[in-house]
């Protein structure tokens, strides 16, 4: 089973939901778990709990400003002082889910 990604509207973590298919089958969808959020409810379902995951879990602009987030984060933290901005930057990062060293 595949880690779900928090919500990209309020960062609230995600939940798979089942959906009837139609006789007697069901389909996966993924949504965020805050009922008050737009990204509560996802538009298409699938018929493989991974799909549904992997479609969720794709961001490609969060993930080539994370990646640059990080490398300027590894870049300025070598005298392990990290500025303010820095600091802010980092915890995002750690907010995004991705990895801290
Ligand atoms: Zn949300």
């Amino acid at each position: 089973m595949s880690e779900l990604k928090p919500c990209p509207f309020c960062t609230t973590g995600a939940v798979y939901e089942q959906v009837d298919g139609g006789a007697d089958s069901y389909r996966w969808a993924v949504g965020c778990s805050n009922l008050d959020c737009i990204g509560v409810q996802s538009l298409k379902t699938y018929s493989r709990k991974k799909d549904a995951a992997e479609v969720w879990n794709n961001r490609p602009i969060e993930d080539a400003l994370m990646e640059a987030l990080q490398i300027l984060v590894d870049a300025h933290s070598e005298d392990g002082h990290l500025c303010n901005e820095l600091k802010i930057a980092r915890a995002a990062l750690k907010q995004a889910g991705v990895k801290d060293e």
